[in-house]
């Protein structure tokens, strides 16, 4: 069987790396600006190791420069999203590359990527809900407008604040700052931790930035008072196999921490973090884990149920969207 049909919930995306290669090539043809070099010879993303990924990432974004470009790229997400059976979305979205961290132009921004959302939930019956982020690398003094047009534009759309970015630039404490702005506003909190940094880089993200969620988190594997504290904590870890192995954060499915994780007792999740850079889609991470593991439909299920539960959004989105987990009579 496929598991493409089976109703998923994916947490754990970034808009612009979700952006399939052709609509950045269609929107960089429109703007006549040459990223010729960061594509492979069969219409792929290229790069060699995730900090020349980053580099791409960002040359991806500069196609990206308005907010009619964001409501295109939103549309063209979610028709691919919805495509491989995931019926409720959270994605990381970065002030930085929306009007540069600017907050007029931020709301402008977000207008149009709540319109294409509402096209989605209307026409593919997909709910897309955002997470503003900070991006690390660009530093701690960069993180504080993100988190002020996250903090200033919380709501129905931008459900949570998070970091991504560069793992290894600075500690996370040095980011309390924006996280700190963030929580006073409300806001449920995740940020990247433990794909690169290992146990202690995910101890100190818990300490220092009181996040519910951890995104990716498997470098924990190695500690196992750590594992304990995040199960008996209830912290949900963003796993994104698929991911991790492109990028040789692990050495391959075979060593991929999940299922001890799971098996430990944590709440993991499972998502695609940006699916064309690294050859995936929904379907494929579960056929992945099927082949690997041996989960069926039954362990996706419980993904799932886990992944609404620590979503963001309010409850009575939670309430629709578990009913259409359920299996119909
Ligand atoms: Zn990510």
């Amino acid at each position: 069987m496929s598991f493409r049909t089976l109703p998923k919930v994916e947490l754990h995306t970034h808009l612009e790396g979700c952006a399939p290669p052709e609509f950045i090539k269609g929107l960089a043809a429109e703007k006549k600006i040459d990223i010729s070099k960061i594509f492979t010879a069969d219409g792929g993303y290229a790069f060699r190791d995730f900090d020349h990924f980053l580099k791409v990432y960002e040359a991806a974004c500069t196609t990206l420069q308005t907010p009619e470009d964001f409501r295109r790229l939103t549309l063209a997400v979610l028709e691919e999203t919805a495509f491989h059976g995931v019926v409720y979305m959270e994605t990381f979205v970065s002030p930085d590359f929306c009007g540069g961290g600017d907050l007029a132009a931020w709301k402008d921004y977000l207008a149009a990527m709540e319109d294409a959302a509402a096209e989605g939930q209307e026409k593919l019956g997909i709910t897309l809900k955002g997470i503003v982020t900070g991006i690390r690398h660009f530093g701690p003094d960069a993180c504080k407008p993100a988190a002020r047009c996250a903090a200033e534009t919380f709501g129905d759309f931008i459900v949570g604040y998070g970091m991504a970015g560069g793992e290894m630039v600075g500690r996370p404490g040095d980011y309390r700052y924006s996280f700190d702005m963030a929580r006073e506003a409300g806001m449920p909190l995740t940020c990247h931790a433990g794909e690169w940094g290992g146990a202690a880089m995910v101890a100190e993200t818990l300490r220092d930035l009181r996040v519910g969620r951890i995104g990716h988190g498997i470098g924990a594997i190695t500690d196992p008072a750590l594992i304990e504290e995040i199960a008996e904590k209830e912290i949900v870890l963003e796993v994104c196999p698929g991911s991790n192995v492109v990028l040789k954060a692990v050495k391959g499915w075979d060593n991929h921490p999940i299922a001890k994780l799971r098996d430990a007792g944590v709440k993991i999740t499972v998502s695609t973090d940006d699916p064309p850079f690294f050859h995936t889609t929904m379907t494929d991470e579960y056929e992945m884990l099927h082949r690997t593991f041996g989960w069926d439909e039954d362990d996706f299920k419980a993904l799932n149920k886990t992944a609404i539960a620590a979503a963001f959004c309010d409850d009575d989105t939670k309430t629709r969207i578990a009913k259409r987990l359920e299996p119909t009579p």
